[in-house]
This record gives C-alpha cells, structure tokens and sequence, in this order.
C-alpha cells in the first residue's frame, strides 16, 4: 500500500516547483498578506513556506495529511462550484509520502500556536506546544528520499529554484495584496521581494521591470453571448518594441495560475501574423469565466485546464490581440 501511495504522491508533486505552487495556493487560501519561501538545494532538501494567514485549528491537525482530507470541499456538487484553489486534499498528504513535513501553526487569538511533523500521511507525534508568530508554517525537507530515479533525475538536470522564482512572480502580479519574498536559505539577498502593489501594472514594473512595464499595453476581451461562450478577460500584453528571447506567458483562470496550451498557441500566431519581426511576447492575462466551465481536474497538479467553449474563447482573445497589435503598429 505504501508503495501505491508513494507513487501516487509522486504524481501529484513532480518537482519541487509542485510542491512549493501547493503550498503557497494553500497560504493564499488561507488568506495570508504576507507569504515567505526559503528554498536549499533546488527545493530538495528544504522547502519552507511561512505565512500569515487563519491558521490550522489544533483538532485539524492529526487529519491535515491524510489524503482526501480539505477543508475546502464538503459535498460531491461543491466540485462544480468550487471557488478555491485546494480542493482536492491532496497536495499536503503526497508531500508526506515523498518527503518529511513539519507544521507550526497558530489560529487567531491563541496563545501558543502547535508544531508537529508528518509521515505517510499521518503525524509522528502529538502536536507540541511553541511559540509561533500568526499564521503557518510548512517545511518540506528531503523530497524524493525515497524515490532516488527521482531524485537522480532532478539533481542532474537544472536546479528547480529559478523556476521557483518564476512562480512567485507570477503570483505576485496577481496577488497585488499581498507580499512575497522568495530566497535561498541563507542568502542575505531575495530574489522575490514584493510588497502590495497599488495594481497590476505596478505589480509588474516592480517585479519585471520598468522596461518591461513600458512595453506593455491594455488588452480586454469578453464574450456574453450564452450560446458561445461566456467570459471576460483583462490583462497587458507587449507592444512591437518589446525585445526578449522567450515567450512570457501568466495566465489566470478564476484565480488559478494555470496553463491553457492551446491558448498560447493562438496567441503566439497572433504576434506573428501582425507583428512578424517581433521578439517573443509576454502576456499577462486574467479570465473569468463561470467555474462550472473550467475543468481543472486534467491533470493531478492542476496546471492545464481544459475550458467549455474554448475554441470560441481562443478566437475571441486572438482576434482582440491582433486587433490591438494592428491598431498600435500602425
Ligand atoms: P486542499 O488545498 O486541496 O484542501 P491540501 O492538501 O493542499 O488540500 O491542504 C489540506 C488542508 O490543510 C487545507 O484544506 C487547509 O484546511 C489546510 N491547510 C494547508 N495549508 C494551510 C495554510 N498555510 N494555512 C491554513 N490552512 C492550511
Ligand atoms: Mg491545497
């Protein structure tokens, strides 16, 4: 049984990116302001999360990883409607059949707050009493100790941290309330350091660029016509005089950070039907549609998503974008 779990686990957090979007989606759940990562080794030997958020009720605690268990989710039908980002009760519970986790945590007007660790699902010990500042704090440590064709793999290919870095940005530009630093353990220096921005195009300037921010412009798109598809979106997208090597695209759906293949498909024609000596784009991009359309259960870790519509959602948005592209081109 423990074997099936491990490689269950194993699917649901892939690398130590998996692990540290879980966590920090599980911070931003749990309302936190202000989110901290600290990462050793690429995230293999130390990923931690702290945040100050709810917290974890103490009689949550002994449950909290095993699997299927979520606070977020209390019938079948709240699947159709679900608003937040957990909802599965997986991603805790795999951490601890892939890795250790430990939990420090305090709720709202306590006076001490509980510190216990996990494995395979369960605690190793009674939650202890500890001093803790508000909110939570979750550490990974040695993820894929006991899977080593895993561990092999991600230790000989690049280090998982940059794109770490990656995905706090990107959280970052959306979340404008909220702070998050992101270092190396035991560097002085952040490498995501943000504070709550006053909007999204600051929240960009501040964590892409001014001369990034000065390249982008305004792009909306909607559609309310029942019969083809139902959604808006709003976002920033780069201008012909952006230069960069590779494509950046940040896409949210119904505040998901996801990816939508096909969608990136039909933007980057867009950019090269109208503007084909452009350098790659980058897109920032939010997309409301009703959540009963989305289908975020794809994929284990919930990146690709699959919408209704889609085809008629992807013309829109490509055709608003050469749109714009033409209009400021000209
Ligand atoms: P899900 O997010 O799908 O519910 P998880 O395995 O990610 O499942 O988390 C399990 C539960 O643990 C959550 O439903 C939540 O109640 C609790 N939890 C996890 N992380 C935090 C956090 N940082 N702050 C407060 N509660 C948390
Ligand atoms: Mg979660």
């Amino acid at each position: 049984e423990s074997v099936v779990n491990r490689i269950a686990a194993g699917e649901v957090v892939q690398r130590p990116s998996s692990a540290v979007k879980e966590l920090v989606e599980n911070s931003i759940d749990a309302g936190a302001t202000s989110i901290s990562v600290i990462v050793k080794d690429g995230g293999l030997k130390l990923i931690q999360v702290s945040d100050n958020g709810h917290g974890i009720r103490y009689e949550d605690l002994p449950i909290l990883c095993e699997r299927h268990t979520t606070s977020k989710l209390t019938s079948f039908e709240d699947l159709q409607t679900i608003k937040s980002m957990g909802f599965r009760g997986e991603a805790l519970a795999s951490m601890t059949y892939v890795g250790h986790v430990t939990v420090t945590t305090i709720t709202d007007g306590q006076l001490h707050g509980y510190r216990v660790s996990y494995r395979d699902g369960v605690m190793e010990h009674e939650p202890k009493p500890c001093a803790a500042v508000k909110g939570t704090q979750i550490m990974v440590e040695n993820l894929f100790y006991n899977m080593v064709a895993r561990r092999k793999t991600l230790q000989n290919a690049s280090d998982d941290y940059p794109k770490i870095v990656d995905l706090l940005s990107r959280f970052a530009i959306y979340h404008t309330n909220t702070s998050f630093t992101c270092r190396k353990h035991g560097a002085n220096k952040a490498d995501v350091n943000t504070i709550a921005a006053s909007s999204r195009f600051n929240a960009i300037k501040m964590v892409y660029g001014v001369s990034t921010a000065r390249d982008l412009m305004e792009i909306v798109a909607s559609d309310n016509n029942p019969s083809r598809a139902i959604f808006d979106m709003d976002g920033f997208i780069s201008s012909a005089n952006y230069l960069a090597k590779k494509t950046t695209m940040i896409l949210f759906i119904n505040d998901r950070q996801v990816e939508c293949t096909p969608l990136k498909r039909a933007i980057e024609v867009a950019y090269s039907a109208t503007l084909p000596k452009a350098s790659k784009p980058f897109i920032f991009m939010s997309i409301r549609l009703p959540t009963e359309h989305v289908d975020v259960n794809v994929h284990p870790t919930k990146r690709e998503v699959r919408i209704l519509n889609q085809e008629s959602i992807v013309n829109t948005i490509q055709d608003a974008i050469e749109s714009k592209l033409m209009s400021s081109n000209s």
